[in-house]
């Protein structure tokens, strides 16, 4: 049995169809990176990858700073703009609809690890935050862990009031979703399991 269904957000309902490489030199050219092998790029993977509260402008504040940069007076606004670059290249996937439909009669959570803006960000363009009861990004400075950390989990049953072994979580990640989620004590599927893929 089945009490409430929790999804992974990034390559299960949504997916980043540009290339990432090339959003990230656009992002460092903004700051006048052009050479591919600066540490900024590998302090900003490792910057968005840590547990705790983690935005866009902190992992790249901690970037700039690991590179021996700062910020200049207007990061606020080149932050905000790579944001929406991000977002506009992400694309609700084909089943994300019907999916979330088949669940419809039960209570539901997205639960995803990336920077608390830019996956609200993403969350907005296709309103999906309305269409499920909570959100548990791992950014957001009340959640601060990640999938596949149990807690995560944990907090997502706690969140919609359901026992652990009664909620099923569906994910592209075998070791985010699945394994994380398996450990948790909850039922895990692979959404490519679930679908049929174009
Ligand atoms: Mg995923």
């Amino acid at each position: 049995m089945i009490d409430a269904v929790l999804f992974d957000l990034d390559g299960t309902l949504v997916a980043y169809q540009q290339s990432y490489s090339d959003f990230m030199r656009r992002i460092a050219a903004s700051w006048q990176i052009l050479d591919e092998g600066d540490p900024f790029f590998a302090a900003y993977s490792q910057a968005i990858l840590t547990d705790g509260p983690v935005t866009f402008r902190s992992a790249i504040e901690k970037a700039l700073l690991a590179s021996g940069r700062s910020l200049h007076g207007d990061a606020d606004e080149k932050c905000k703009r790579a944001v929406a670059d991000y977002v506009s290249g992400i694309e609700l996937l084909p089943w994300a609809t019907d999916l979330l439909e088949r669940y419809a009669h039960l209570p539901k959570a997205i639960v995803s690890n990336g920077p608390f803006d830019m996956q609200l960000a993403t969350l907005q363009k296709f309103d999906l935050h309305r269409l499920v009861d909570e959100v548990i990004i791992s950014g957001d400075p009340e959640v601060g862990i990640r999938k596949p950390n149990p807690a995560i989990f944990h907090l997502a049953c706690e969140r919609l009031r359901v026992e652990p072994s009664r909620v099923l979580m569906i994910g592209d990640n075998e070791t985010a979703d699945i394994k994380g989620a398996g450990d948790a004590g909850l039922q895990a599927v692979v959404v490519t399991d679930l679908v049929c893929v174009r």
